[in-house]
């Protein structure tokens, strides 16, 4: 688990603490990213009294990850930076009736939430090795990265049912024909 001591800052306003945490990541964050996160998760956390019995948190980082390109299928790592800020009050607090803010209790707060969220949104939808990878031959499949193929350059594969079609059809109609000569010549 992910958690920050407050013993400290929670006594006075103004106060703030600033640590660097190393640990495993948590279960929430890996369960929401489709590559393994590689360990461990180094987390800057920043927890200040706002007053008013709120203390702001402040983390960022950047999350490592085993990924594979969309684009050429080659595995490699990937870097991402994270971050986030979220507001938490002591529970239970006096008249507390604001429901804007996260809550926790005794001396440490657990981050493992904001800091699987964080993680979760950094991730792109698609993740390509480098911006420029060149992807694989649709046709031989070799790596345009690491080499060039002869191969035609790729057809526009939308149409390639229809042509088909096209071709079925003029197949049918030629044998038809064909036929139809051959009962005139009988
Ligand atoms: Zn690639
Ligand atoms: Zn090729």
């Amino acid at each position: 688990m992910v958690e920050v001591r407050v013993s400290d800052v929670k006594k006075w306003a103004g106060r703030e603490a600033a640590v660097q945490m190393v640990e495993p990541w948590p279960e929430d964050a890996q369960a929401r990213v489709d590559y393994p996160l590689i360990n461990p998760a180094q987390v800057r956390v920043l927890v200040r009294n706002a007053g008013g019995g709120t203390l702001v948190v402040d983390i960022s980082g950047q999350v490592k990850a085993k990924a594979v390109c969309d684009r050429c299928a080659e595995p490699f790592q990937i870097a991402l930076p994270f971050e986030a800020t979220e507001e938490f009050r002591e529970e239970p607090g006096p008249n507390d009736e604001n429901l804007d803010y996260s809550r926790f209790t005794g001396d440490a707060i657990d981050l493992d939430e904001i800091v699987s969220d964080a993680v979760g949104v950094s991730f792109p939808i698609a993740l390509v090795c480098r911006p420029d990878c060149k992807g694989l031959c649709p046709v031989c499949g070799i790596n345009w990265n690491e080499s060039t193929c002869q191969c035609a350059p790729p057809a526009d594969n939308r149409w390639a049912p229809l042509d088909k079609l096209v071709a079925h059809h003029l197949r049918q109609h030629e044998e038809l024909e064909r036929d139809k000569n051959g009962r005139t010549k009988a």
